[in-house]
């Protein structure tokens, strides 16, 4: 078995999106910089998506335009239909990702679509992604539990999975949205990744809501994942409760995978230090833990 995981730090978009402040674009720049100087490989930098709706995503493009060179470091932006995906082509963007659920109510709720008309959405972002050479990744989200229609059936992301891969998705990203789920449920969702195939060109989004993020992490590593999505500090908590646990933390996830012996290519000390960025920019602590402590403690 391979001992080298791959991450997504998603803090600069899944992250921020989902925290009541709305950064400036030095800031998400200076962040997403720190982010990979620590090593990072594949960040998700933004969003071209409304304004009005997503303040904290506004200017992606003048994020993307006032970062310093990256060689090797895949910056991804979330793309909602073609528009979005013309407006990242535009800015440069290589890599988009798209975005749906398997809980009807949630993919209405989120992208005022069914699923049925997500995919079609996610059919001409492919297309485009193919006539551009742009990579393209796929979110399934409450792939476990949906905070509107409870526990849902893991066979039915798998399957929405599938779909996305044969659209081209390089990537598809499992999340598991509520935080809800156990270690139990997590192997069920691995093992049915794995008799369809898919765990090559999966990747894990967990939070830590309950708990639960790197418990869960460690059971899909044991079960054969290595991609994993994680946020500096546990950045993209709920937006109406600040210092909410959110995202599994990167930091968390870097200490585990240390202690296994397995390779991520991230410096947990310069994640500290991108952490330590993004939560000057917000004035306040992160909701992760590990950070702090490793700052307080000698090393
Ligand atoms: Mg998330």
């Amino acid at each position: 078995m391979s001992s080298s995981v791959r991450l997504c730090e998603v803090g600069p978009r899944d992250g921020l999106q989902n925290e009541p402040e709305t950064l400036s674009v030095a800031q998400r720049a200076a962040f997403i910089t720190a982010l990979a100087q620590a090593g990072h490989k594949h960040i998700e930098c933004g969003a071209f998506v409304r304004a009005a709706s997503i303040p904290q995503m506004a200017d992606t493009a003048a994020v993307l335009a006032a970062l310093p060179p990256l060689p090797g470091v895949a910056l991804t932006a979330l793309v909602p239909n073609l528009e979005g995906m013309e407006a990242a082509l535009a800015a440069g963007c290589k890599s988009v990702a798209v975005f749906t659920a398997t809980s009807e109510s949630f993919s209405r709720k989120n992208t005022n679509a069914n699923v049925a008309e997500s995919m079609q959405r996610i059919e001409q972002v492919a297309a485009r992604c193919r006539s551009s050479g742009t990579q393209l990744r796929g979110y399934v989200s409450t792939v476990l539990h949906c905070p509107l229609e409870g526990r849902t059936d893991p066979a039915r992301a798998v399957a929405i999975a599938e779909r996305l891969r044969a659209l081209g998705c390089a990537e598809i990203s499992f999340g598991e949205t509520t935080g809800k789920a156990t270690p139990a449920e997590v192997r069920v969702l691995c093992q049915l990744i794995q008799a369809a195939g898919l765990m090559d060109c999966s990747a894990l989004h967990f939070h830590d809501t309950f708990g639960m993020g790197i418990a869960n992490a460690l059971v899909a590593y044991e079960a054969g994942a290595r991609s994993f999505d994680s946020s500096a500090g546990g950045l993209g908590g709920c937006p109406n409760a600040p210092g909410a646990a959110g995202n599994v933390a990167t930091e968390d996830l870097l200490h585990l995978f240390a202690g296994l012996g397995v390779s991520t290519g991230v410096d947990l000390a310069l994640q500290v230090r991108a952490g330590q960025v993004v939560a000057a920019a917000l004035g306040r602590a992160l909701p992760g833990r590990a950070w702090r402590a490793l700052i307080q403690s000698p090393r």
